[in-house]
């Protein structure tokens, strides 16, 4: 299968005054063409760092420090900025964290969309107004012709997360990055979403790197997974091998920090905290909250080992993890 997206070793720091966090270490990974890749992990393990990563879009104090990212096998940093405004328009579009706080409140939605069509291509006004109708229709919303003159505060949280989902695949991009699209939504409509992103995949046969931390949804819509840390890859891998078998026990504990549908059983959460990523220690990132931590976790680096066909961890206690899960192995996924 065709590499659409490759990662290799990326490293990613942010300078803030006196220190640099160091956002994204050692990360590698693949997306191939028509895969849909998730990114998994707590609260400020660097899953959108790596995602603006992608987009060669730190800001003014972030960089990558190394590392490179390759797109259909150009490497982004050598690009210029004007071929990346190109690039992030019409060949990769991000759909980022806050993104609902970034449609323009005075403008309507079917005008916002026109605009980014205009933007990416050579079309009247007129057409480009019939286009984002016909763009919000594939999203899903109701009666197009009305909302697209409605503005953003008269729609619902749902329906400006499809707005911009809609925004972002009216270039056609062949690579969609949606970060948390699902986040504040009620259940029922993020399981809308889920079904848009879904179809969207089945129909256009988009790549796309979906980041979320609800493990239900990577379970339902992802081919592969990378589980991040502290902003390194705890495990990677085929889906269903990584929640059938997780071998990482950071894996095992958010698998059992997770509610399980119909279950009476309460979900338990990881004690502990992400380390300070301006101050790391050497050794394994999780060993202060790991159940299986022993000395030998605390010296060195660790490495990503083999553990399965297209199953990778980054533990050197795996082996007593996967015999002793943290948890009894779930099997509701
Ligand atoms: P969340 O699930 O909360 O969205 P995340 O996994 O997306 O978290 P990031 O937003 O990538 O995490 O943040 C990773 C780390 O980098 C955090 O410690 C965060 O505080 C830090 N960070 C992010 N952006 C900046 C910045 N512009 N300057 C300094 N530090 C930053
Ligand atoms: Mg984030």
């Amino acid at each position: 299968n065709e590499t659409v997206l490759s990662i290799d070793s990326l490293h990613v720091e942010y300078s803030t005054p006196g220190s640099n966090v160091r956002a994204v270490r050692d990360v590698s990974l693949d997306v191939a063409r028509g895969e849909t890749h998730g990114i998994a992990g707590e609260s400020g393990s660097g899953k959108s760092t790596l995602a603006l990563a992608i987009l060669q879009y730190l800001g003014d104090n972030g960089s990558i420090t190394s590392g490179t990212v390759q797109f259909n096998g150009t490497d982004l940093q050598e690009l210029s900025e004007s071929e990346l405004r190109s690039l992030r328009g019409n060949d990769i579009a991000h759909v980022a964290q806050d993104a609902k706080s970034s449609l323009n409140p005075s403008l309507s939605v079917g005008e916002q969309v026109a605009e980014t069509i205009q933007a990416h291509q050579d079309v009247s006004r007129s057409e480009a107004h019939q286009q984002a109708i016909e763009m919000l229709r594939e999203v899903d919303i109701p009666d197009p012709e009305y909302n697209a003159d409605q503005y953003p505060h008269e729609l619902s949280g749902g329906q400006q997360q499809r707005v911009l989902i809609a925004m972002a695949l009216s270039c056609s991009p062949e690579l969609l990055i949606l970060d948390e699209p699902t986040t504040g939504l009620d259940v029922t409509t993020q399981s809308k979403i889920v079904e848009l992103i879904q179809d969207l995949k089945d129909e256009y046969e988009t790549t796309i790197v979906l980041i979320t931390h609800n493990l239900e949804i990577i379970a339902q819509i992802t081919d592969r997974v990378s589980i991040m840390y502290a902003g390194e890859l705890m495990e990677q891998g085929d889906v269903y091998s990584i929640f059938d078998d997780p071998s990482n026990p950071y894996t095992q504990g958010l698998l059992a920090a997770t509610p399980e549908i119909g279950s009476d059983k309460a979900p338990t959460a990881i004690p502990g905290q992400i380390p300070d990523l301006t101050d790391l220690d050497d050794g394994c990132t999780f060993a202060d909250r790991c159940a299986f931590a022993t000395e030998e976790c605390r010296t060195g680096s660790i490495a990503m080992e083999t553990v399965a066909d297209d199953h990778e961890t980054r533990c050197r206690r795996w082996e007593a993890a996967v015999e002793d899960p943290i948890q009894p192995k779930r099997g509701t996924y």
